[in-house]
Order: C-alpha cells, then structure tokens, then sequence
C-alpha cells in the first residue's frame, strides 16, 4: 500500500505477543448451546453426533493448524493445546483463527452428524480465551481439572436426566434431590431406581474425547522426542527455515488419534511423550 497521511492510523494498533517459552491452550465454548441443544433436540444428557461433531471440528482445526499437538472436548467446550512460534504468538491472530477455523468446519460439516436437521439462524457460534502455562506439569494440572469437570458434570447430569426422563419429576424436583448428594449417593440413585451401572455407561461420556497427533509408530520415542516441536529457550536452539519446513510437514503427516481415557493418571502421557515436549 502506498505511503498516504491517513497511514498514521495503523500505529493506533495494539496486539498481545504471547510469552514466550509457554504452552498455549485455546479453550472454546459454544455460544447458547443450552439453547442450541433443545432447538435441534439433542438427546440428553448426551448427544453423541453433537459431540462427534465437535471431535470432527476439532481434527479438521488440527489438519489445517499443524502446530496444535492436542485437543481435549467436553459437550460445547475444547481446548487445544501447542506451544509454537505460530504467527509470531500474537495472540489476537491465533485465538480468531483457531475460534473461526473451529466454527467454520462446525457449520461445514453439521449435515454430516445431522441429515434430518438443517441448521437455520440464529447459527452456531464459539467464544474463545488463550491461556499461558509455563510448564507441563500446569498443563497437566488443566487436562486433568478439565476431565475432572467432565466426570462430575456427566455423573451429575445422567442422574438429573434418569429423574426427569425415567422418574417422572420435574427439573425443579430433580434439582432438589441432587441438592448436596455426592458421587456415591447418585451412584446408587441411578442402581436402585433405575438399575443403570454408571461404569457402564459409555467412555466419550465419562471421560470426553482427546484427540492428538500420533507420529509414525515406527519412529522410535526418541525420534518423536528430537523432533518436537523447538525448544526455544536459548537462542542458539532457533530452528533453520529448512529445518521448520521439516517439521511442519512431518505434523501435517502424522495421523490424528482420538480416545476417551484417562489423561489424569500418567500412563497416558508416558506412552506419547512429544505431547509435552
Ligand atoms: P454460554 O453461551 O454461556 O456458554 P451455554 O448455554 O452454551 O451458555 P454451557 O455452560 O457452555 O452453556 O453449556 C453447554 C450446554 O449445551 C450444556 O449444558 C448442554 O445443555 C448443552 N450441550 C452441549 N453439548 C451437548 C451434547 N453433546 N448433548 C447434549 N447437550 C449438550
Ligand atoms: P494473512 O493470513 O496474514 O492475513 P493474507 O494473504 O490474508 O495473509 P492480507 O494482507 O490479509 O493477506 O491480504 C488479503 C489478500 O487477499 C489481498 O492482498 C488480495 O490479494 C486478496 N484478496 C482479498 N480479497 C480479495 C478480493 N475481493 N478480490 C481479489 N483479491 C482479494
Ligand atoms: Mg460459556
Ligand atoms: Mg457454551
Ligand atoms: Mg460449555
Ligand atoms: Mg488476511
Ligand atoms: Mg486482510
């Protein structure tokens, strides 16, 4: 663009540089999908196209965000975890593209989860926040505080819905008798009144869904170890443009898991010890 006096105006523009040397999540969160939800009748507590649909938002944000190394979905919410140079950490730039990224594959790929419902205004949306941790024992402590959340929402929400849809009560009845009960009281609601086994129930449900790069199963760990994305703590570890290229296009070729298990206990991250190098 040529030089012109209205060109000052561009220096009124502020923009976030993320910390370096952090991990950065970007969590999302559906706007109004309680609303959502009933519009398009979910089935509650849980809706398991509404959910796989999230999951396939998800990866498609992973395929085309080769940086982002993981993702963890609960009903409308998602974080997705990378700690890279992506567009220099400004924050603005990553949080809009992953946030419309999201929303855009949602909208694109609905019909493929729902045939029968066409998707008409007001449409769905997403909000988004970045969140800093500066080692991965923090970012293990926010996987595992979001997993935590999913089990009790889950617990809490199945036994909400077997009082409502199978015992007859009211939201405002059901409320009242989940007031202050805990895990094992709501446990042995759901055995003694309506013969459900809460382990039973299905692992997306208890446990949400991570999805994750997954390299080559024939590279060994230490290769997937050296070739993680960069430590940048000292200068000298800067990568060479070659070197970046590499590594971008062996995320782009690296197959994209999804699970539902625990990411609270250890096991899960020893076995895949690129997702937090
Ligand atoms: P906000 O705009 O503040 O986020 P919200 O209505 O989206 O409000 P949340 O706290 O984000 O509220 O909760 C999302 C709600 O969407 C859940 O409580 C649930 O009612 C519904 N929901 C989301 N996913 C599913 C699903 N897979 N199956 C059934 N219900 C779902
Ligand atoms: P970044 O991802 O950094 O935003 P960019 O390629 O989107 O990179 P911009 O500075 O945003 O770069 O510029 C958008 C470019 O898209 C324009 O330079 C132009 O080449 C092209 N473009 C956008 N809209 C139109 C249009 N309506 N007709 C023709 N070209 C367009
Ligand atoms: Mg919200
Ligand atoms: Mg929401
Ligand atoms: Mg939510
Ligand atoms: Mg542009
Ligand atoms: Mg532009």
């Amino acid at each position: 663009m040529a030089n012109s006096k209205y060109e000052y105006v561009k220096t009124f523009e502020q923009s976030t540089s993320l910390l370096p040397n952090t991990y950065m999540i970007v969590r999302i969160d559906g706007r109004g999908f309680h609303k959502l939800s009933a519009k398009y009748k979910f089935e509650k507590p849980n809706d398991r196209h509404a959910l796989e649909l999230m999951n396939a938002a998800a990866t498609a944000v992973m395929k085309e965000l080769p940086d982002i190394t993981c993702a963890y979905g609960i009903s409308d919410d998602f974080i997705l975890d990378r700690s890279s140079r992506l567009f220099e950490r400004r924050e603005s730039k990553i949080l809009t593209t992953v946030v419309s990224t999201f929303t855009s594959y949602y909208v694109h790929l609905w019909s493929n989860f729902f045939a029968d419902k066409p998707l008409s205004p007001p449409m769905p949306s997403f909000d988004g926040r970045v969140v800093l941790y500066p080692s991965s024992s923090n970012l293990r402590d926010y996987m595992s505080w979001r997993q935590v959340d999913c089990h009790i929402n889950n617990l809490y929400n199945t036994t909400f819905w077997s009082l409502v849809l199978k015992g007859g009560m009211d939201a405002t009845q059901a409320e009242n008798r989940l007031k202050g009960t805990i895990a094992s009281e709501k446990n042995e609601i759901l055995f003694s009144e309506f013969k459900m086994n809460y382990n039973n129930e299905a692992e997306i449900f208890k446990k949400g869904s991570i999805i994750y790069r997954d390299y080559d199963s024939t590279s060994s760990v230490l290769n997937r170890k050296a070739s993680a994305p960069a430590d940048y703590s000292s200068e000298k570890s800067e990568l060479s443009k070659t070197q970046k290229e590499k590594e971008r296009k062996r995320h782009v070729k690296a197959s994209i898991a999804i699970e539902h298990t625990d990411i609270i206990r250890d096991e899960f991250w020893e076995h895949r010890p690129w997702l937090l190098s």
